[in-house]
């Protein structure tokens, strides 16, 4: 099983982007409803990742380290480190989640994500 690995790398960057860009948009003070979304669509996300042996080992990620969904600074927390987790096994650098602050923008430039257009 040979695959491709620069269309899994592609995948990998654009799927990390997406999540770090999300959790960097997730409500400070999310509501239970916010909350049950995160952890749904996280669970979803490790379940139906096209790469099978990413999904599988990214699974028991999950289960050993559940989605923090209380707020925003938790699931970008959470998320720098399932992704240091992964880095770990690739044997990539570690990333500082300190630094995770201002990284991801969207480029959205409205703040409360309601509206817009
Ligand atoms: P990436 O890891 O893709 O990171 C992209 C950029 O994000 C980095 O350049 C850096 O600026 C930033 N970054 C790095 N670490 C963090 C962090 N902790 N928090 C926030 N930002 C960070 N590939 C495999 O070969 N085998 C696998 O089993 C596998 N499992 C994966 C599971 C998931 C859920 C995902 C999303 C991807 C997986 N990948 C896997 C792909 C792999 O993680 C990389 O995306 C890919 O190898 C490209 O790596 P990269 O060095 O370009 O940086």
């Amino acid at each position: 099983k040979l695959g491709n690995a620069t269309a899994k790398a592609e995948l990998g960057r654009a799927s990390w982007k997406l999540l770090h860009t999300m959790m960097a948009r997730f409500p400070e003070t999310p509501t239970p409803d916010d909350s049950l979304a995160l952890e749904t669509y996280m669970r979803l996300f490790a379940r139906l990742y096209p790469c099978g042996e990413c999904a599988a080992h990214f699974q028991k990620l999950l289960r050993k380290y559940p989605p923090q969904t209380s707020g925003r600074n938790a699931a970008a927390g959470w998320a720098c480190f399932v992704h240091n987790e992964v880095n770990k096994r690739l044997k990539k650098e570690e990333f500082d989640c300190n630094k995770i602050g201002d990284f991801y923008d969207c480029g959205c430039g409205d703040e409360g994500g309601k509206k817009e257009d």
